[in-house]
């Protein structure tokens, strides 16, 4: 039976510097991606001009979709969340529940149901702190780790950052390329995973093309505020140097034994899982 690769991620734009070259990776290799998101990132900070043909929402839609198709990927789903808010104070209105304080049992089983009709063989979510700390960031973490508990599904990948050497990058970029003012590279020093803690280290320097168009392809948020100037500052790096920062993506695998880091997303995969 055909298997799928599932990338749970938060808002639309998170897949796109944290897994999509790994995506677009296991796509080209011939695997089904499903790139599922908990929201649809309708309280994210966007530049006003940029935000036309509807709701911040729907537009915010409309470039995930075409960011999946940049990566290749099969299928994209929502889970129908409300986006919480940088700081969480999205509250419960008449509309959706911000996914930061939805039921976890609930939310995993809506991603379970999602798991088992893909016969999914591996699923990414978010290490512990949520990345940089996104109280939805967080929740995904637990809600990615519960589905597939739920689900069997065999691997759970985290996708992560190596913090040393984010840190050491945003040191080096900031002395050649003027980070914004308000740009603390202090806020990451205890964000992502320390590099002992990682047991993926994928490559993906071939896919920096797709990467990039994933990237390209969230208008609102290359131009919007706080996390989202991440990308902003990210994308105005030339390219030999966008392809060493974001040439490598990284994932935490809880249970595998210290000091051993796989090159292949799909390394830990029994053979009778990957059809
Ligand atoms: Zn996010």
């Amino acid at each position: 039976m055909r298997h799928a690769c599932v990338f749970f991620h938060a808002h639309p734009d998170d897949e796109a510097l944290l897994t999509a070259g790994t995506m677009a990776r296991l796509a080209a290799e011939g695997h089904r991606v499903v790139l599922v998101v908990a929201t649809a990132g309708e309280q994210g900070l966007a530049a006003p001009e940029a935000v036309t043909g509807g709701s911040l929402g729907a537009v915010r839609t409309r470039e995930l979709h075409a960011s999946a198709r940049a990566l290749g990927c099969a299928r994209v789903e929502f889970l129908g969340y409300a986006d919480s808010g940088l700081d969480g104070s999205a509250v419960a209105g008449d509309g959706p529940t911000p996914f930061a304080s939805a039921d976890v049992e609930e939310a995993a089983g809506r991603l379970a149901d999602l798991l088992r009709e893909e016969n999914a063989s591996l699923l990414t979510s978010y290490d512990p702190a949520g990345g940089y700390g996104h109280p939805d960031h967080v929740q995904v973490h637990r809600v990615g780790a519960r589905a597939a508990e739920i689900a069997g599904t065999p691997v759970v990948l985290e996708a992560t950052v190596d913090r040393d050497l984010l840190l050491r990058g945003l040191r080096l970029a900031s002395k050649v390329y003027p980070f914004p003012p308000e740009f603390d590279a202090r806020t990451f020093e205890t964000a992502y995973s320390p590099r002992a803690a990682i047991t993926h280290k994928v490559d993906v320097r071939r896919y920096a093309q797709a990467k990039r168009q994933s990237m390209a392809a969230h208008v609102t948020q290359a131009t919007g505020g706080d996390s989202t100037r991440t990308l902003a500052a990210l994308l105005r790096i030339p390219r030999p140097l966008f392809r060493w920062v974001l040439g490598t993506e990284w994932y935490v695998q809880r249970g595998l034994p210290p000091g051993r880091v796989l090159r292949d997303p799909l390394a830990t995969l029994t053979d009778e899982c990957v059809g």
